[in-house]
């Protein structure tokens, strides 16, 4: 089960005291983080125009595609779907992707994958959901890094005014990681109860 916020709470004073402050994440440096402190304050970045075309994304047109090159954190699977974890434990309790097992992009279900995609969704998202001291789970779809279809599963921890809606996200690379224990023994009850509704887990 995963952790209470008090614990997660507990993981934060203990990296930073109870008034302290977590380091700012990577993503502050990132090109696409929309503000920046000018004059002492914090400001949308002045907007440049648009370029020339489109960068490539990871894996387009399948070439080098690291979804379809590795199943090694695939946790449950069936014929045409996979779902995988991250490599190690992050800030927020779990986070999970779906993915189709052909290189396909969302645009590219046809009418039967799309019908499946829809139910599994549901069927993880409320599992993860149902999992003690969640709050609730995200589901995002973004797709501008990637090109093989991964749909994000965030389950965010309950009962933490400040993590909520996108802003949670943020948090997963802010709060101090839970136990690695915690966060196997999560994914593989998730893994076992998608299995009952069908494919294999395979954990
Ligand atoms: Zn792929």
């Amino acid at each position: 089960m995963p952790q209470t916020s008090e614990d997660i709470h507990a993981r934060v004073v203990a990296a930073v005291g109870a008034d302290g402050r977590l380091p700012m994440p990577p993503v502050g440096e990132w090109d696409i983080f929309p503000w920046e402190v000018v004059d002492g304050e914090l400001q949308p970045k002045v907007l440049a125009p648009p370029v020339e075309a489109e960068q490539p994304r990871h894996g387009e047109d399948g070439q080098d595609c690291s979804t379809c090159a590795s199943d090694e954190r695939v946790i449950w699977r069936n014929e045409r779907w996979k779902v995988t974890r991250g490599e190690a434990p992050s800030g927020l309790p779990l986070m999970l992707w779906l993915h189709p097992i052909e290189h396909l992009d969302g645009d590219d279900l046809d009418e039967n994958m799309a019908a499946e995609y829809g139910r599994l969704q549901v069927r993880l998202s409320r599992i993860m959901a149902g999992l003690t001291n969640i709050g609730r789970v995200h589901v995002c779809r973004w797709g501008d890094g990637g090109a093989h279809l991964h749909l994000w599963f965030i389950a965010r921890p309950d009962r933490f005014p400040i993590i909520l809606g996108s802003m949670a996200v943020e948090w997963d690379e802010m709060l101090p990681p839970g136990p690695e224990d915690v966060w196997r023994a999560d994914w593989q009850e998730v893994a076992r109860k998608l299995a009952t509704h069908e494919g294999d887990a395979t954990v």
